[in-house]
């Protein structure tokens, strides 16, 4: 067996930076990928033998923990029968089936690999349907790695994206207009100023990917109403909430339906998985039934599919409200233990997700959360990891919760926080 450190070498050598997706590579925390030689419930093992309680959980989807059992037998039952097809199994049926019925605002779904396939879909049907090009995202939120969303604001509020990479041409960019989260306000001056053009509005219903932002009260219904009044869809990208804020998602908690709606990452219960829904008369706009092309040889994997429906029909039968109440004490205490050593906390919370930002203002929006100290985040993600407390790389990300993390798991953290020193 190789060591982390060995492994990250040899990687080095024949991937970009090591790694296979940026954030891994634990640049933001200053410190080395741990590789991971197996997970089970709550842990992760290291190839270096150390065991972790692990709070990223595949940044979301092993809510179950890792090899759930049930997952686990219908993986390996469906591998037994061949890995792809490339043609339709009965399995897809039912996912779309089950996902139909959970979500409120998805009369049809379509299957893809990843998130980002599902939202680089669900904005190309939202531009085939409208005719219209221009897309308004919310600084902080992310929608994948497609072109369209890789725009940064540019200065002021509710401006024209510039790249927010190169390969992303201007003109690309040009078309999504970067908000302010929360900020309806800037939401509507933006329809104004650009009436007609705005295919779509996409959002992150709680958003996870500035670190945990709950949307203020009123923002995701006047989101609903803008779009109404001003012909453009309304897209939840629930790749993170699908599954994690409710059993059918922020859409059925908040009680707001979008026109499309995104997913990932729990519905593949850890396999590769995307899937875009929303209403019919759009839905049917998707080749072959309509005009607007989307394709993938992988889509609806028969293994994938069988990951999913096992990791559905658990999940129905698991306890959110538990999980919920049980998460908000552990964060609020994981707070607590920190701000008594003199260190300013915002503890943002919701379902079975949080994030600790150090700093002393309330974080609403992306703004607000660089306000938190990096250096900081980066020093208790260090002496944390060394206690074997696994959380995200990055002060701008969600810590996950899942139905395996135990009340012993809790309080073998809260132990080792309070052995940081700042
Ligand atoms: N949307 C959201 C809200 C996400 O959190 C992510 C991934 N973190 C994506 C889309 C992209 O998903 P994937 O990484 O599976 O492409």
């Amino acid at each position: 067996m190789h060591t982390s450190r060995e492994l990250f070498e040899r990687a080095r050598k024949v991937i970009p930076g090591g790694v296979n997706s940026p954030v891994r590579a634990c640049l933001s925390v200053k410190a080395d990928p741990l590789f991971i030689a197996e997970g089970y419930g709550s842990k992760l093992r290291t190839v270096d033998g150390q065991e972790c309680i692990d709070f990223v959980m595949s940044w979301g989807p092993m809510l179950l923990g890792h090899c759930h059992p049930a997952v686990e037998a219908a993986v390996v039952a469906a591998v037994k029968k061949g890995a792809s097809y490339g043609a339709p199994c009965e399995a897809e049926v039912l996912l779309a089936e089950t996902l139909t019925q959970m979500f409120p605002a998805m009369d049809l779904v379509r299957m893809v690999s990843s998130g980002t396939e599902a939202t680089m879909s669900a904005l190309r049907l939202a531009r085939g349907v409208t005719g219209r090009a221009k897309v308004i995202k919310f600084d902080g939120c992310y929608h994948g790695h497609a072109d369209a969303f890789l725009a940064a604001a540019g200065s002021g509020v509710a401006t024209l994206g510039i790249p927010g990479t190169p390969g992303v041409p201007p003109s690309t960019a040009a078309d999504t207009i970067v908000v302010p989260y929360n900020n309806l306000d800037a939401t509507a001056a933006c329809f104004a100023a650009h009436a007609g053009q705005i295919a779509c509005v996409i959002v992150e219903p709680v958003a996870g990917n500035m670190g945990l932002v709950p949307p203020a009260p009123g923002f995701l219904q006047g989101l609903r109403d803008l779009c109404t009044a001003n012909g453009a869809l309304l897209i939840f990208d629930e790749v993170i909430t699908g599954l994690r804020v409710a059993f059918g998602g922020a859409q059925t908690r908040f009680g707001i339906e979008p026109d499309l709606t995104t997913l990932g990452k729990i519905i593949g219960g850890g396999l590769p998985v995307g899937a875009y829904g929303g209403k019919r008369q759009y839905m049917e706009r998707i080749a072959p039934c309509g005009d607007v092309y989307q394709a993938g040889t992988l889509s609806g994997n028969p293994v994938a599919m069988a990951a999913g429906l096992a990791t559905l029909a658990a999940l129905a039968a698991s306890d959110y409200a538990a999980l919920e109440a049980r998460t908000a004490a552990f964060a609020g205490e994981l707070a607590d233990i920190l701000r008594a050593k003199g260190v300013a906390v915002t503890c943002n919370v919701f379902a079975s997700m949080f994030t600790l930002f150090f700093t002393d203002c309330p974080v609403t929006d992306y703004d607000s959360a660089k306000t938190a100290d990096r250096d900081r985040y980066a020093s208790f993600y260090t002496q944390m990891r060394e206690q074997g407390i696994y959380l995200a790389p990055s002060g701008f990300e969600c810590a996950m919760v899942s139905f395996a993390h135990t009340e012993e798991d809790f309080a073998n953290t809260l132990d080792a926080a309070r052995k940081v020193t700042f």
